[in-house]
């Protein structure tokens, strides 16, 4: 049966990676000349956090109407020089987003804009609503139209409908009907407002550049832009910058912080600081507690490129086996590439790795990656290695076993397709062709996560889930349109 290019760039996909995504990235201007190209390479430094599609949204201030451009694709596909130029203003707000095939789609593409009866308003999100689904139906019973299927729109039609008078209010009073995880940036005529959930599951940080005040998902991004970080935007607070005075408001009750551990171990940055912590410090210590709970007696520590690399340098600091990078990443790797006809042994992963034989031949070898997911891929890297003349292979794992899915912002497959949910640690092991294979403990990463000094989300391995989400019945259906690409 042939597949459609759609499905062959899922395929692809699939063998290129096999990880948890992020599903969004977010950053707000306000002040600033070219406002926009700062929100341009804000959203290029977190390109990471979403890869289907990149928007900016821009004031040109004096009553004129906000600027737009959304695209699919990564930021320096979707804009260019001239359309920079025209996203003109001192205020602006952007967002990349991951998203599954199905949900993959330019109308799903934010920032989402809209005019209300307090004016134009465009909003920027990342996170899951639990409760996104019954309060859409809700308002799909009282007449709302709904032009995406992004849970983001329920908070756009709720502000919308609200009777308070100013755009923050009115956003406070949507968000509190809420549940879930929310990061997010909204632009109004005179304002930049950013907004974190009261238990803070996704990061938001806060920057100044020249006057100008920036917000940004990771600190990552006022970095590239030679922004100061000031401080993160607290959980469950509320911030109003408007005429370049900064206010700040506890609108809602205080929750228990459960921030996503997982941001720490693989989704964020390494030189991003989360909540005052180096994500790369973290993930070292993740690697030295890998290494007391595991021992294992071998010639090199390897990491596969990127996810384990941090966390492969405290393995080898803790167990004085030297760190080689044996495992070489074309970072250069797109979805879509062409295949010879005569179909070449283990192509999907070898596109993206290749083994260096020199380092591997006749050598016991600790391969460390940061999680399993389906397994798919890391098998196809541990047989690679075998394949380049390594004695034994012993699998390390920065994080426990992955059991559930996430709620709060995460693109995940479901329960069943989690390796870990269905196979024990052994029968992981067998599957995955190694010699041994050891995952970080839950008590592990709860002891490693006390430097934290914050409370954290880490139901994906252990089954506690701090939100429930709601029942939320059929998905809502988007099959009158269809997003026609160019080159279709
Ligand atoms: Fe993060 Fe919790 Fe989601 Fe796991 S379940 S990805 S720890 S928010």
């Amino acid at each position: 049966m042939e597949m459609s290019r759609e499905e062959l760039a899922a395929l692809v996909e699939a063998h290129l990676d096999d990880h948890f995504h992020d599903e969004c990235g977010v950053v707000g201007i306000h002040g600033a000349p070219e406002a926009a190209k700062l929100a341009y390479l804000g959203l290029y430094a977190l390109q990471h956090r979403g890869q289907e599609s990149a928007g900016i949204v821009s004031n040109p201030g004096s009553h004129r109407p906000q600027a737009v451009h959304r695209g699919m694709g990564l930021v320096a596909d979707v804009f260019n020089e001239r359309i920079l130029e025209q996203l003109e203003g001192r205020n602006a707000i952007g967002h990349v987003r991951y998203s599954t095939a199905g949900g993959s789609s330019l109308v799903n593409a934010q920032p989402f804009c809209a005019t209300t009866d307090v004016g134009a308003i465009a909003l920027a999100h990342n996170g899951n609503l639990v409760n996104a689904f019954p309060i859409r139906r809700e308002l799909e019973g009282r007449g709302a139209i709904f032009s995406t299927t992004a849970d983001s729109e329920v908070i756009v039609q709720l502000l919308a409908r609200s009777r308070e008078q100013l755009p923050e209010e009115r956003l406070i009073d949507a968000l509190s009907r809420l549940k879930g995880a929310w990061s997010l940036v909204m632009m109004t005529a005179d304002a930049l407002i950013a907004a974190r959930d009261p238990r803070g599951f996704r990061p938001l940080s806060l920057g100044r550049l020249d006057g100008a005040w920036v917000i940004a998902s990771e600190t990552c991004a006022l970095d590239l832009i030679g922004a100061t970080h000031e401080r993160d935007i607290e959980p469950g607070e509320v911030v109003v910058i408007r005429r370049g005075r900064l206010r700040s408001l506890r609108p809602f009750r205080t929750e228990r912080t459960t921030f996503c551990i997982f941001e720490h171990i693989y989704f964020a940055r390494p030189d991003s600081n989360l909540n005052g912590h180096t994500v790369y410090d973290f993930r070292k210590e993740l690697g030295r507690t890998l290494a007391r709970e595991h021992p294992v007696a071998a010639d090199v520590v390897v990491p596969v490129l990127d996810s384990g690399n941090t966390a492969a340098l405290g393995f080898a600091e803790e167990s004085g086996i030297p760190y080689e990078q044996a495992l070489i990443r074309n970072h250069y790797v797109r979805r879509t590439f062409i295949e010879p006809a005569q179909s070449i042994r283990h192509f999907g992963v070898k596109v993206k790795h290749n083994a260096v034989r020199g380092v591997l031949v006749g050598k016991r070898v600790v391969l460390v990656d940061d999680s399993i997911v389906r397994g798919t891929t890391l098998t196809k890297i541990v047989n690679l290695i075998r394949a380049a003349g390594a004695r034994e292979v012993h699998l390390r794992i920065s994080s426990p076993p992955t059991i559930g899915p996430c709620h709060y912002g995460i693109d995940t497959p479901t329960r069943e397709e989690l390796i870990a949910h269905n196979h024990s640690t052994e029968e992981i092991r067998a599957i995955m062709n190694a010699d041994s294979l050891g995952y970080l403990t839950l008590e592990g990463l709860r002891r490693c996560g006390t430097r934290l000094k914050h409370g954290f989300c880490d139901a994906c391995f252990s089954d506690e889930y701090p939100v429930e989400p709601a029942d939320e019945g059929p998905p809502p259906q988007l099959s009158l349109f269809r997003a026609v690409d160019e080159d279709a």
